[in-house]
């Protein structure tokens, strides 16, 4: 995995920027003058947890004000968002970190600067007493799916040389934001910035907001879609402090620097980055740090207001029954039926993350389609997830649809937990609504409505004789009297195995009454078969059975031994031939209906 091109990249970035030597230590507190200038790491980690580690990205520095994106996203997500959203604003202040001001209603601008930070801090003591940073330690330890520690020394020194947040969180009891005493809510809040992490650990924590909150090494949910958001935007608008519209407007994607030289960067639902170098510009960012980002984000493109998603690539495959068909083969009376009526039903079978633009496509599709067809049938089985967005806007489309006469049938929802709910609430309110486990399942209903509303007839349970097989097609009647005559008959109940996988086979088997099933020893369906088909008859070119075949309903039917067959093939050469091409026109059928929906698969 030496030479992934993302990787090729951070290292380059790596080699030309630490030659860079310029930017200071920060010295206000005077244990993080100790930290090595050379010391020089960038990690990026993806939303399916892989890490690309280049150069010191193992080296522990502590978190400084990074923490105040986790902790405040802690606050939001514990705390509750009224509270913490009545204490603390929003707005930019255009100002340093450490800018002893608040805004017009004597509140903190926003979580990010230092007086937004220690009354956030403030609200973790408040409700959790002794325990605050005991709390907020093992959060951060969550984002960072590791168990962190906090680094004493820098502890000691910041608290010995902190008047300046002193002043601040002075300040801000003046004005009854922060309640409870000064030197409590900086006793955390001093630990809360001196508590150890990589780069790598950064990159961890940035993922995992780029993962909608879920930490992508652990699977642990760590926070809700609503505080990610938040957090990301306060992280866009402020995290740069005086440079927030800069970074913003030249990189792109929300970030948080920290005096100790860590800067983390979230790139929603792809990557999330963490860099260490404790060489800082006067705005107190790290300088490779930034300029790692900077040349991230130019090289890949990676602005977030940059997106090339395409709503149209979430309909993998549209199709009407020309393209698809349930695993139940029909006869031919209603296979003529359904031929005739093709466009009667369209078929949209979604891909991927499924968003407001996508659904907003998906119910314009649905909509236009109601002029040609009757029935249509979405299938989310291979929908990863749905925004909450996507699902009201389908609710609400499913509305509309509804006083057309329009039967809709979603399918393969039950994984999607936002999705599955909702749907079961709409069966209730929107009268052509349906839902349906499988595709499959889903078109077969269809089609039986569509045989059956036309004047098809179930035969299901009448005799067929052997004369109207389809593999005996154009056989004399004495041939098929014969072949008869060479036969078993054999009953099944429902629920009875017919043929077992990988059994010698022995026979050929035509169904004179009733249905049956061919299934894999898993589970699945691969054709349901009536009166008037063949089963096993794959025995003519194969040795073994290929699955599994179960009766669904009490069948009858005639069974072929393969040596009376050879016997006949002798004795009815001319007979035997047809039967061949019989079998072969049988399966150049399934061929080109399997290619159809293969091309239907592949080309949207
Ligand atoms: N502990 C530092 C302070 O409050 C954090 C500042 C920063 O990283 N920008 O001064």
């Amino acid at each position: 995995m030496s030479d992934l091109p993302l990787l090729r990249f951070l290292r380059q970035c790596h080699g030309e920027f630490s030659q860079n030597s310029t930017g200071a230590l920060a010295d206000y507190i005077p244990e993080l003058t100790k930290a090595d200038p050379a010391h020089f790491g960038i990690c990026v980690a993806t939303v399916d947890g892989y890490v690309h580690e280049m150069g010191d990205s193992r080296v522990p520095f502590t978190i400084q004000s990074i923490s105040k994106a986790f902790v405040f996203a802690m606050a939001l997500e514990t705390i509750g968002a009224e509270k913490v959203e009545t204490t603390i604003g929003v707005e930019p202040s255009g100002e340093a970190f450490n800018s002893i001001r608040l805004n017009g209603t004597n509140r903190p601008f926003n979580p990010m600067v230092n007086a937004g930070a220690i009354a956030c801090t403030g609200l973790f003591c408040e409700s959790g007493g002794d325990d605050a940073f005991e709390r907020i330690l093992q959060g951060l330890s969550r984002f960072a799916g590791r168990p962190l520690d906090y680094d004493r020394a820098v502890f000691e020194s910041e608290r010995a040389t902190g008047d300046r947040n002193r002043a601040i969180a002075y300040l801000l009891r003046t004005h009854g934001v922060l309640r409870c005493e000064v030197d409590t809510a900086l006793a955390v809040y001093f630990r809360q910035c001196a508590v150890q992490v990589t780069a790598r650990d950064l990159s961890i924590m940035a993922a995992t907001l780029a993962n909608n909150g879920v930490n992508p090494m652990t699977g642990e949910t760590v926070l809700s879609p609503y505080v990610v958001a938040r957090t990301l935007s306060v992280m866009l608008s402020s995290g740069m402090y005086d440079y927030a519209g800069e970074w913003g407007y030249r990189v792109g994607i929300p970030a948080k620097s920290g005096v100790g030289g860590g800067i983390v960067a979230t790139l929603p639902a792809q990557l999330g980055l963490g860099i260490y170098s404790p060489l800082l510009n006067g705005h107190g960012h790290s300088v490779r740090g930034v300029q790692t980002c900077e040349a991230l984000s130019s090289h890949f493109d990676l602005h977030l207001l940059n997106r090339v998603a395409d709503v149209r690539t979430c309909v993998a495959a549209a199709c009407d029954l020309g393209g698809v068909s349930s695993r139940r083969n029909r006869q031919p009376a209603e296979q003529a039926i359904l031929d005739a009526h093709q466009t009667s039903c369209v078929v949209l079978e979604l891909v991927g993350a499924i968003g407001f633009g996508d659904m907003e496509y998906i119910s314009r599709r649905l909509i236009e389609s109601q002029s040609r067809a009757t029935h249509a049938i979405v299938d989310f089985r291979r929908v990863s997830a749905i925004s909450k967005a996507a699902a009201r806007l389908l609710g609400d489309s499913l509305d509309g649809i509804a006083a057309a006469d329009l039967t809709v049938t979603l399918c393969g929802t039950a994984h999607l937990a936002g999705l599955s709910a909702a749907v079961d609430s709409w069966l209730g309110r929107v009268p052509r609504l349906r839902k349906a486990a499988r595709l499959d399942e889903a078109i077969e209903w269809v089609e039986d409505q569509i045989i059956y509303l036309d004047g098809g007839y179930d035969r299901l349970h009448e005799q067929i004789t052997l004369g109207e097989q389809s593999l005996l097609e154009g056989l004399s009647a004495a041939d098929t009297e014969t072949l008869a005559a060479m036969s078993d008959r054999r009953h099944f109940e429902p629920g009875e195995r017919i043929i077992a996988a990988n059994e010698v086979a022995r026979s050929i088997l035509f169904i004179s009454r009733g249905m049956v099933s061919v299934k894999l020893p898993s589970g699945v369906r691969l054709a349901t078969l009536v009166a008037g088909m063949t089963v096993g008859e794959m025995a003519l070119l194969e040795t073994h059975r290929s699955a599994d075949v179960w009766a669904d309903t009490r069948v009858d039917c005639l069974e072929l031994p393969l040596d009376a067959y050879a016997r006949f093939r002798a004795s009815h050469p001319q007979a035997s031939e047809r039967i061949v091409l019989n079998l072969a026109a049988l399966l150049s059928r399934k061929l080109i209906v399997a290619n159809r929906k293969i091309d239907a698969l592949t080309s949207s």
